[in-house]
């Protein structure tokens, strides 16, 4: 028996009360009434010979005032009254029930206060650089609140490895296989989720501190270089993987005249059908024609432009010596930058020397040490750069490649941006559709161009000449 309990039970005797039941002795701190408070209710519009409700404290009610009112009136319907037992207090008389009214409104306002004062601690704590939130995976955690310990665990050096992985440029759900043996199953929405939280590399944010970033008390498990690294990996992938353009409908669009008035011609879609059509807008001129037929058109003349195959191996390799280049050019660079890094911790560690013997103070110490670190950070941040670049060299050759070869592919595949960039760089004066023809007519072609397309019409016709002799010698065997 508690001491409410008690202060009801003594207060029942000492008014020669009948006590029928006893309810509550769980606290209840909910908004809605507790389940205790609505069987007591029921209970007593049931059994009509209650006549007393006696509370401890009017506040044990409900936490809150709205709701507390509303019961205390309903009993009073019933003719029901309530006493508080710590006061004698009645809703029998008018004045007592506005004071058990005004307690219960004073208990929500210390109640309010008790959740201002509840967010203000923990506000406090991640001010101060405290996690207050869930355990962040790959930590442990000992003490509470202000005094939490933050210690990097075995999932947490696994972490690291993930982070180096990212770095590497692998991709999430590769990074999710390449764990699991470790014993760390994660889904990769869960590897993004770890890969994207800053807490990793010591700093804290939360809605709470409204956008503001805090220095975290915590070990980091990587550098804020390689955290802001691993971000520019992500959002560059997101780029590449998530926002696939859109091919857009009609590329040649006021970019294509009409032969027969020098107009440019535009397009419309008939609904009912479904069907394209690019039409010159010239009154009494009825050029009209199917984007199909338009488009298809249009990729046979850059086909024109596609490198002959037998070059391949030539073009393969000007675009290798071209990459390397780069790559040569990159070399020393990388050189330097290892050189200063080096130099910053030789600095680091003569200061930490000379701090020790007491050469210098603790202030000039830690400024030192400080402004050493960033450059390491900044360094490191260049060096990982460079990382990624050498590994995607052999995939920016391929990319190259495939687009001198295949011109046809990339102006239908891409973005209507790249689209017209291609058409404006293969026939700078644009190109006419030829009515009588049903075909393009173009001028000044980029010259550039034009050469790959000769010695492509060269090898094409050989061949052809080829087929030929191919298809009379069916013809003869038919
Ligand atoms: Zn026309």
């Amino acid at each position: 028996m508690d001491d409410q309990h008690r202060l009801c039970k003594a207060y029942a005797e000492s008014q020669g009360f009948e006590i029928k039941a006893y309810h509550g002795g769980t606290h209840e701190s909910a908004k809605t009434p507790g389940v205790l408070v609505k069987a007591m209710i029921s209970e007593a519009k049931r059994d009509k010979s209650i006549t007393h409700i006696i509370v401890s404290q009017a506040d044990r009610f409900s936490r809150s005032a709205g709701q507390a009112i509303n019961i205390v009136s309903e009993l009073q319907r019933l003719g029901i009254t309530i006493v508080e037992a710590m006061t004698g207090m009645s809703t029998e008389t008018p004045e007592g029930l506005m004071m058990i009214q005004v307690k219960l409104c004073m208990a929500q306002w210390d109640n309010t206060n008790r959740t201002t004062k509840f967010v203000s601690g923990r506000k406090n704590c991640l001010k101060n650089g405290v996690w207050c939130g869930r355990r962040p995976l790959g930590y442990n955690k000992e003490g509470k609140s202000i005094n939490a310990k933050y210690t990097i665990n075995a999932t947490g050096k696994l972490i690291r490895k993930m982070f180096k992985w990212k770095m590497e440029g692998v991709a999430n759900h590769i990074i999710a296989d390449r764990i699991r043996p470790y014993g760390l199953d994660l889904s990769k929405q869960a590897v993004h989720k770890i890969l994207t939280n800053p807490f990793y590399c010591g700093l804290i944010t939360h809605k709470m501190l409204e956008g503001e970033v805090v220095e975290g008390k915590h070990p980091p498990l990587i550098s804020k270089a390689e955290f802001l690294r691993v971000q520019e990996i992500l959002s560059g992938r997101t780029g590449v993987y998530t926002h696939k353009k859109e091919t857009p409908k009609f590329p040649l669009k006021r970019y294509v005249r009409c032969l027969e008035d020098n107009s440019l011609m535009t397009a419309y879609t008939v609904k009912k059908k479904n069907i394209d059509y690019y039409k010159c807008n010239h009154i009494g001129c009825r050029t009209n024609v199917s984007a199909k037929k338009l488009h298809a058109k249009y990729e046979e003349l850059l086909r024109c432009f596609d490198f002959p195959k037998l070059l391949y191996p030539l073009l393969r390799d000007c675009i290798d010596r071209i990459v390397q280049k780069g790559e040569s050019e990159t070399k020393p660079m990388l050189a330097t930058l290892r050189k200063q890094r080096s130099e910053c911790e030789n600095k680091m560690k003569t200061c930490k020397t000379r701090y020790g013997v007491g050469d210098i103070d603790e202030e000039v110490y830690s400024l030192t040490v400080q402004s050493l670190q960033e450059k390491i950070d900044k360094i490191d941040l260049e060096l990982s750069k460079f990382k990624t670049d050498l590994s995607n060299l052999s995939d920016d050759t391929d990319m190259v490649f495939a687009t001198c070869c295949n011109l046809a592919h990339l102006w239908r595949n891409s973005s209507l941006e790249t689209s017209q960039k291609i058409q404006n760089l293969l026939f700078p004066d644009g190109i006419f559709w030829d009515k009588q023809n049903d075909n393009y007519r173009t001028f000044n072609a980029n010259e550039a161009l034009v050469i790959i397309a000769k010695l492509s019409d060269g090898y094409k016709n050989k061949k052809e000449v080829r087929d030929e002799n191919l298809t009379s010698n069916f013809k003869m065997c038919g």
